[in-house]
């Protein structure tokens, strides 16, 4: 019996860790595959902002299945204090008492294996598997090699493939400039941005995929065309034209949605509704769209904030939840109605003055279809018109829309 012991940090596990055990367990043909989190390793201090262990071993098990047969093992994890290798493999060496144990590790690990603690005890115990991180350093492994063969009588397999050269190192710095994500497992990475953990932010064309995954078909444009608007707008603006596209991209996600799935995100994300949001179907998708998505992909408390009010809008609107509103608004698939014209170049002109015209289109078209208002709009087109007084701006006149309501 064969068993591949593969251990690291994991934080975050990436391509290369997958590659490097799919070439070992190609090559090796072990029996069973264990990949096994460390606590705090011996030879290098956890950098700042690791995740706390659960989500290591929750990570490392999603990598984990990108590998048929691969476990994963939270024995280090669970171990007080430092988690040496010799005492991990004495460990496991008592579980499996006629398996040959197969490290693994790469090129870095076998370079500094020497000096790590008890060196001959990990050579006696276990057959060391060396897969290189990256091109061009045949030379050093086969060195490094023949070093643990001669002073420590180790078993060595050096397997050859091409490598993925990334570390975790630079995933932790990418992650948070919406970097990474083709390098970290699929699966990883969707849970890095749900947790956002190492302050990642989501690569947006990931989150396109993902969010426009929720969408009918006929509705991708008008979302393409909201997130163009809203990051032209955050440009104009001086917002955050990530958090701005963040926003738009989700806006609509749980649109597709029928009345009781809606219902039952209501509850699910304890969603209170009022009359108004509960007869009108319109309305009850900004709630849901907001929870749903920020329990999806983390989204911070501005952007779900966003996404909430960009239906009804409110008074006292931030920037980017203006910036959302009237993108959906004016986004350029939008035509036919009385008053876009105007409202196009007032969203580049003034904010409050767009706001206040937005607002009371909104409320001049309910009106017109014989419903009521939502109170937060009435409220919104109030604040609106009364900033522009303090101001000393006269309301924008647009074609069509009553100046007064
Ligand atoms: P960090 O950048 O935080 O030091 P890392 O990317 O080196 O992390 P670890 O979890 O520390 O990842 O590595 C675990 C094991 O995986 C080590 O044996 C390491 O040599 C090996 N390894 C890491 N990256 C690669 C890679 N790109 N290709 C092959 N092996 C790798």
């Amino acid at each position: 019996m064969r068993v591949l012991v593969y251990g690291g940090t994991f934080s975050p596990p990436h391509a290369g860790h997958v590659r490097s055990v799919q070439i070992a367990a190609e090559a090796l043909r072990p029996d069973r595959i264990v990949l096994i989190p460390a606590s705090v390793p011996p030879h290098k201090a956890l950098a700042r902002g690791t995740p706390p262990a659960e989500d290591r071993m929750e990570m490392t098990r999603l990598a984990a299945r990108s590998v048929p047969g691969a476990e994963v093992s939270d024995r280090e994890l669970r171990r007080e204090g430092k988690s040496y290798t010799s005492d991990t493999l004495r460990a496991l060496r008592e579980e499996f008492p006629d398996a040959e144990l197969v490290f693994l590790l790469g090129t870095d690990m076998l370079l500094t294996l020497p000096d790590w603690h008890e060196p001959k005890v990990i050579c006696s115990l276990a057959s060391i598997a060396v897969f290189s991180r990256e091109t061009g350093r045949e030379g050093q492994i086969a060195a490094g090699a023949e070093a643990l063969r001669r002073d420590f009588g180790a078993t060595v397999y050096v397997l050859s493939g091409a490598p993925v050269a990334v570390s975790s190192t630079e995933l932790r710095a990418l992650l948070p400039q919406r970097g990474g994500a083709e390098l970290i497992p699929p699966e990883v990475y969707a849970y890095i941005i749900r947790k956002r953990l190492y302050g990642a932010k989501p690569d947006l064309t990931w989150l396109r995929k993902q969010a426009h995954a929720y969408l009918k078909p006929k509705r991708v444009p008008h979302v393409l065309g909201v997130e163009a608007e809203a990051v032209r707008l955050a440009e104009r603006w001086g917002a955050d034209p990530g958090d701005a596209a963040e926003a738009a991209i989700c806006h609509d996600i749980t649109k597709a949605l029928d009345r009781d799935a809606q219902l039952r995100l209501c509850e699910k994300y304890a969603i209170l509704l009022d009359d108004c949001e509960r007869r009108s179907e319109k309305l009850l998708h900004a709630r849901t769209g907001a929870a749903f998505a920020r329990d999806l992909f983390g989204l911070s408390d501005a952007v779900t904030a966003a996404i909430r009010w960009h239906t009804t809008g409110r008074a006292g609107m931030t920037d980017l939840e203006r910036i959302t509103y009237l993108a959906d608004y004016i986004e350029p698939n939008r035509e036919g109605f009385d008053g876009l014209q105007e409202l196009r170049a007032a969203c580049y002109d003034d904010l409050d003055r767009a706001m206040e015209l937005a607002t009371r289109m909104s409320l001049c078209e309910v009106r017109d279809a014989g419903n009521a208002p939502h109170e937060n709009t009435v409220r919104a087109h109030e604040y609106y018109r009364s900033l522009l007084r303090e101001r000393g701006l006269a309301p924008v006149h647009a074609a069509g829309i009553d100046d007064e309501l």
